[in-house]
Formats: structure tokens, C-alpha cells, sequence
């Protein structure tokens, strides 16, 4: 899961960040509203969590934006305007939860998991395949009936070629499903976590398409 955090307070944005890592999301933070929308524009985000007063814009213009170009990403709205008017106008602007400050963390978790949830439709959606079970919620693997621990990049990576089987996916998609934007990534890094799910699970998993990248075969 893959979320976009715009927030300019650095010491709310810190504890937020942290909160969120801890859940296992991959996040991208920004400050002010131009840089989030650059950030729309390149990345696919599952949920933006969105702070009102920003620097350089008011929050819900870049929500207006969003909405415009077409973008259904849930978005949750954080702001001190306490008020029932800037409430209604946010959800009005088509943003999906709203939270007023100061909020507890847990709560802000609660709301993106109900809205993921809420997104999805289901549950809990699992990924299965042959004998592996994903449950991207919770992050947990079943393998032959047995829970796997896998490290969250490994999860990542498992998820996104349990989700796009039969496709060849390059390094760069995998790396981006599996990083955070502008985050320093070695060379080898997919190639290490490739190898570490073949020995996790079985050889034949995932094939290497030399000069291309990875795929996993449909089941
Ligand atoms: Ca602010």
C-alpha cells in the first residue's frame, strides 16, 4: 500500500510518517501542495492523507485538482479548522474521511484502514497463488498452511508479482512498488529480494527474463 502524505508541520509530519511505517506502508511525504501534485501526477497512491494549510496553496485546491484530472484515490483531510462548515465543504470538495486536529494516531490508522477496506470492498482481499496466501492487510503470508514472517520490502515485492502474474515486470516498476520516492536503492536490491523469495518459497516462483526483469507464470 502505497500512500502520499502532504503535511508542512515537520514535527507532525514525523509522527505520522512514523505511525505509517509502522503499519508497513510505503509513503511518500511532502510539504506543500506544487510538490504533491507532481507527486499524483508520476505515482499511483492507495489513499492521500491531506493537511488544509499548506504553503504555497490551500490543501483543498489540490484536492479540487485531483478531482479534476479524474482521480478517485481516497483522501482524507487533516485540518484545525474545527468547524462544521470546513467539514462539509471537504467532503463537499470529494474528500472520503476528514480529521480535525490535534488527533490521536491511532485514530488516523483506524480511518485509512476503514477507507482502504471500504475501497476494496472486502474484508480482508487476499492474493492467492497455488499454495501462498497474501493478506496484504495485515501483511502476514501463509505458505503450505504455515505463516511466513517475510520482511515488508520482500512482502512488496511478492505482492506486486502475485498481482500482476503472466506480466514481465522491469526493475524500475518493482523497485517503485517497493520504495519510497527518491529513496537510495543499490542496484541489486530486487535481485536480492528475488533470491531471498525463491529460498522462502519455491525456485521456479519467480523467473528471471534476463534483460527485462521478473515475471511469475498465471497459476
Ligand atoms: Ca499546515
Amino acid at each position: 500500500m502505497r500512500l502520499l502524505l502532504v503535511e508542512d508541520d515537520a514535527m507532525l509530519g514525523r509522527a505520522i510518517l512514523a505511525g505509517l511505517k509502522k503499519e508497513g506502508y510505503s509513503v511518500d511525504w511532502m510539504s506543500a501542495g506544487q510538490s504533491a501534485l507532481q507527486c499524483l501526477e508520476e505515482e499511483k497512491y492507495d489513499i492521500v492523507v491531506l493537511d488544509l494549510g499548506l504553503p504555497d496553496m490551500d490543501g483543498t485546491d489540490v484536492l479540487k485538482s485531483m478531482r479534476r484530472s479524474g482521480s478517485t484515490t481516497p483522501v482524507i483531510i487533516l485540518t484545525a479548522r474545527d468547524s462544521i462548515a470546513d467539514r462539509v465543504g471537504g467532503l463537499d470538495l470529494g474528500a472520503d474521511d476528514y480529521l480535525a486536529k490535534p488527533f490521536d494516531s491511532d485514530e488516523l490508522m483506524a480511518r485509512i484502514r476503514a477507507l482502504l477496506r471500504r475501497r476494496t470492498g472486502r474484508a480482508e482481499k487476499t492474493i492467492q497463488y497455488r499454495d501462498i496466501t497474501l493478506h496484504p492487510d495485515s501483511m502476514r503470508v501463509t505458505y503450505q498452511s504455515d505463516d511466513v514472517i517475510l520482511p515488508r520490502r520482500e512482502f512488496l515485492l511478492l505482492q506486486e508479482l502475485l498481482s500482476n502474474t503472466g506480466r514481465v515486470l522491469t526493475r524500475d516498476q518493482l523497485e517503485s512498488a517497493v520504495y519510497e520516492m527518491g529513496q537510495d536503492v543499490a542496484s541489486n536490491a530486487i535481485e536480492v529480494h528475488v533470491h531471498h523469495l525463491r529460498k522462502k518459497f519455491y525456485n521456479d516462483l519467480i523467473r528471471t527474463i534476463r534483460g527485462v526483469g521478473y515475471l511469475v507464470e498465471k497459476a
